[in-house]
């Protein structure tokens, strides 16, 4: 787990970490959290906690329900954490986090919200992604637009714990590349790294047919463990596999990790919420200000 302090520019300020435990998870980001909270320095204050989290989430208790994490799934994390923070929280998944630092603070920052047409992919224990349409993130009828960990990338694979056969997240997450391998993933043999890239490349065509982005953008641990060889055989097989005339300049990519790592992305969700309050609060009427 990690845990920080991002300041109005992006720039983190306080940054801690701790193992996560095999069970009883709470306690110790209770902790993490404190702690970090009492290094962050006099001159900033804190106005909101993002955290990024596997979905999807139920948007109205503020849990997370992650497949095959059951016993997070009644927890209300969001009311939890603020309780222990004294801030206003938000979560949000790793791949919509992603999008949201992407566009904070990424190469698509520079453009033009109808130039802004991106996906995003996270390989991290499991395979997260997002979708920005205008500039804005989609958030689908339940606020989990993107989870792209579900695409289904060989019919007769490998069940997935969501009950299909054959999901991306079992070939290009952390946890699905160590279980088939019974290594850790910086130990991962090149047969296995070529074959994450493929999965990824199946995915990626799928996903530029239906969804006519400008950039796929792909952060998380496993690209960045498995580097150069992994982007390579993504490329050959979505050159394979995606003929359409119109995606030709399609950019499939790597992040610029220091700009949009994960603790940007959970600041990015939270900055995402406050712009979101007080748009709200702009719009209400005069005399009902104070409700
Ligand atoms: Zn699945």
């Amino acid at each position: 787990m990690i845990a920080g302090i991002v300041d109005t520019d992006g720039e983190i300020v306080v940054r801690d970490r701790l193992t996560t435990p095999a069970r009883n998870v709470w306690p110790s980001l209770t902790q993490l959290v404190r702690r970090v909270l009492a290094a962050n320095p006099s001159d900033v204050v804190p106005a909101a906690v993002g955290i990024t989290c596997p979905g999807p989430i139920d948007r109205g208790t503020g849990a997370m329900k992650p497949v095959g994490m059951p016993l997070w799934h009644d927890f209300p994390l969001r009311r939890e954490l603020a309780h222990v923070s004294g801030l206003p929280v938000d979560l949000d998944t790793a791949g919509r986090g992603l999008a949201l630092a992407e566009l904070w603070r990424g190469e698509s920052s520079e453009l033009a919200p109808v130039k802004q047409q991106m996906a995003a992919l996270v390989l991290g224990d499991d395979v997260d992604g997002a979708l920005v349409v205008n500039g804005k993130l989609a958030e689908g009828l339940t606020g989990n637009l993107g989870q792209f960990g579900h695409l289904i990338v060989e019919p007769d694979g490998t069940e997935c714990a969501c009950g299909a056969i054959g999901c991306l997240t079992v070939y290009a997450g952390a946890k699905g590349i160590e279980a088939s391998t019974g290594r850790d993933l910086r130990r991962t043999p090149p047969a296995i790294i070529e074959r994450t890239g493929i999965m990824v490349g199946r995915a990626c065509a799928s996903m530029a047919a239906m969804l006519d982005v400008a950039d796929i953008v792909i952060g998380g641990v496993v690209p960045s463990v498995f580097g150069a060889p992994f982007f390579d055989a993504l490329a050959r097989e979505l050159d394979q596999r995606s003929g359409l005339d119109h995606l030709g300049s399609l950019r499939v990519r790597g992040t610029e990790s220091g700009r949009v790592g994960p603790l940007v992305a959970a600041a990015a969700i939270a900055r995402h919420a406050e712009a979101g309050r007080t748009a709200e609060k702009a719009d209400l009427p005069v005399g009902n200000q104070n409700n």
